[in-house]
């Protein structure tokens, strides 16, 4: 059989999507692509797998059907902390996602928030922003970072690559480096190209997500595959589960 890519990243009814699992992969399949699901688990997502038994039975009932098992940990919250090595080992892959940000006084700046800190600016809070993903990186247990380049409401309006300066991306390509934490090329959060040859470029793999929440947006990896493709990027050589395993197993 021909390579067909995998969605790594995508929500059903478990968290904040709007299909079943089954109605998403089906509706993955009809796109060509392979399905995963990678719900919340976070106690601070509102519509979210919030227990270690929320987890458990969510395990339980996406290991019935054809699908990859996945999940998506908040970094901030401390649920994946708690999980038991008899959960972490059924899932096929984990995804870890920055949510939120550690400022230098200890307080947390949230990627959903209206309003920033008085006095807080890009620069002090992109220093913030690369330390954290440094930290999440030496102990997060997970296979992939989610949408490297999501940032708080307020900035997305900013040139992304003039955060994003090349210093601070090659600092967060040496963390992914290190740890053996794939990049994900997100088609809801996308980062700019030069981010991600960088990345293909240290060696970090590239992993493909939708992060659908709905049948129009689940298996949608056009612009993910475009982009590693572009970045020299094989495709067998793209975060599969089922061929690269899970680090975290
Ligand atoms: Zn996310
Ligand atoms: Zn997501």
């Amino acid at each position: 059989m021909s390579w067909e890519p995998i969605d790594c990243h995508a929500h059903t009814v478990f968290s904040d999507g709007e299909l079943t699992p089954e109605a998403l992969i089906a509706a993955v399949r009809a796109r060509g692509v392979r399905p995963s699901i990678a719900d919340h688990a976070s106690r601070d997502v509102s519509s979210a797998l919030k227990t270690v038994d929320a987890v458990r039975d969510y395990l339980a009932a996406v290991s019935a059907l054809p699908v990859g098992r996945g999940a998506e940990f908040c970094w901030h919250d401390s649920l994946w902390r708690e999980l038991p090595a008899t959960l972490l080992s059924q899932f096929t892959h984990r995804v870890g996602s920055l949510h939120a940000i550690a400022l230098a006084d200890g307080s947390w700046v949230h990627m959903f928030q209206r309003h920033l800190p008085d006095g807080l600016t890009p620069d002090v809070y992109m220093e913030a922003h690369v330390a954290t993903l440094e930290a999440f990186a030496r102990e997060m247990p997970v296979d992939i970072l989610a949408h490297p380049t999501l940032l708080p409401l307020s900035y997305r309006t900013l040139p992304i690559e003039e955060l994003w300066t090349e210093a601070r991306e090659a600092r967060a390509v040496a963390a992914l480096a290190a740890a053996g934490i794939a990049f994900e090329i997100s088609n809801r959060y996308r980062p700019h190209p030069r981010f991600v040859a960088r990345a293909h470029a240290a060696g970090v793999r590239l992993a493909l997500g939708s992060d659908g929440h709905t049948a129009e947006q689940v298996g949608d990896l056009a612009f993910p595959l475009a982009t590693a493709r572009a970045a020299g990027a094989a495709d067998a050589a793209l975060y599969d589960p089922f061929v690269h395993g899970s680090r975290a197993a």
